[in-house]
């Protein structure tokens, strides 16, 4: 069994709480003592076992957006030495800082994962993400804990990291799940053998379905695994995905609760940025109970997003953001309707009485400047449709302007 710290990994269970209790009571004086908001709603809170947990506040993604940047952070900025941003509730950004520890701890429980996934010294580790990810720093800390050999090299492109593939034949690749979906039709299209590549192991950023992790072992030849982790708290490094595909939480490390269906996560070591019960907005179930691979850390089955985040590819976004970049354009304030597919969004926008008058060639251009904006601003490929208000359905010569269809071929304006 590849484990690689057997001490916390296989804890028996009486152990773990005697050692979380003892790091969660640390915690609760740090947090009163560096962290003004805590102190307030922590006055007078102690204690006595971990079952204590459920009597002290929550903190929730709001509050985190609201002390923005370093609100939460428990030490003096000379002590932090990474800063990251993640995407917070309704796209309002959130920091996150790490330390030296935090760092070098963030290694090693990277290392936990690709430990379990069969990485060691002999390994060569090719990691790809782009597109929008920001989770290949642990990664790297991991395979350097490990001191596998990687190779982290841009661009994110099919042909380009194919061509890595074949030339420094990693036995290991770690990429987002969009990019491996790429690189498997771009393997099968140019007819490659997928088994000339030497890969033994394909580690995901994130979970997928059953059918897309099958689709891409056959793809890219190899056994395919998934991690979950999350931005705010790791990712990776929150839990261990076991050769069972199983979700074991670092109970160590961290202390999970479900609150109402939400996934609640209490940090227990993290110096930069402790968090005290913090809601996920992410639906989970909680498995207690022995696994095959003898990992004592309770098993996590995610769920989707409670707060209404919406992903397409490795992008997230929330609806108000859609507006708040339609509210910088001429269709501001104007409703719209938005679809989500996998590979981008369609925004059907009503045009005001104003617009609907205007030139073919103006109401063109506005699409396009509309649709570049989405690219620029929250990275999502966008195609904008315009409807008309009265009718809802397609322009003509006598009811406005007629555009040309776009590339795709289906018509611009749609009923
Ligand atoms: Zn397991």
């Amino acid at each position: 069994m590849n484990v690689f710290d057997h001490r916390h990994e296989l804890m028996p269970r009486g152990e773990l709480e005697q050692l979380q209790l003892e790091r969660l009571q640390a915690l609760l004086a740090r947090l009163k003592r560096h962290v003004r908001r805590y102190r307030e709603k922590l006055a007078g809170l102690n204690v006595e076992s971990v079952a204590d947990l459920a009597r002290l506040p929550f903190t929730t993604p709001e509050e985190m957006a609201e002390s923005f940047p370093y609100g939460f952070f428990a030490c003096p900025m000379r002590e932090i030495i990474r800063l990251h941003t993640t995407l917070g509730p309704q796209g309002k950004p959130l920091v996150i800082g790490h330390t030296r520890n935090d760092l070098s701890q963030w290694g090693r429980l990277a290392a936990r994962q690709l430990a379990a996934s069969g990485v060691t010294a002999n390994d060569v580790i090719q990691v790809c993400f782009g597109g929008g990810a920001y989770g290949s720093a642990g990664y790297l800390f991991g395979a350097q804990v490990l001191e596998a050999s990687v190779i982290a090299e841009e661009p994110a492109h099919a042909d380009y990291q194919i061509a890595m593939l074949r030339n420094y034949r990693p036995t290991v690749l770690i990429t987002t799940p969009t990019m491996a979906l790429e690189l498997a039709e771009v393997i099968e299209q140019r007819r490659l053998d997928p088994q000339s590549l030497q890969l033994r192991t394909v580690l995901l950023s994130r979970p997928v379905d059953r059918e897309t992790r099958d689709r891409l072992a056959a793809g890219l030849s190899a056994p395919v695994q998934c991690n979950f982790g999350l931005g705010e708290i790791l990712d990776p490094g929150l839990c261990v995905a076991c050769p069972a595909g199983t979700f074991h939480l670092h109970e160590d490390q961290f202390l999970a609760e479900v609150q109402n269906g939400e996934l609640v996560l209490t940090t227990l070591c993290r110096e930069a940025l402790p968090l005290l019960r913090y809601q996920t907005r992410v639906a989970c179930e909680l498995v207690q109970g022995k696994c095959a691979c003898g990992r004592s850390g309770v098993q996590i089955v995610p769920g989707p997003r409670l707060d209404g985040r919406l992903r397409v590819k490795e992008t997230p976004f929330y609806e108000t953001q859609i507006a708040e970049v339609l509210a910088h354009t001429r269709a501001a304030g104007q409703p719209f309707t938005l679809k989500v597919s996998e590979r981008h969004i369609v925004v059907s926008l009503e045009l005001s009485e104003a617009l609907f008058a205007d030139t073919v060639w103006f109401v063109e251009n506005l699409k396009r400047q509309i649709e570049s904006d989405f690219l620029a601003r929250l990275n999502l490929v966008a195609e904008v449709r315009f409807v008309n208000p009265r009718s809802q359905a397609v322009p003509d010569e006598t009811g406005g302007p007629t555009l040309s269809p776009p590339e795709t071929g289906r018509p611009l304006i749609q009923s």
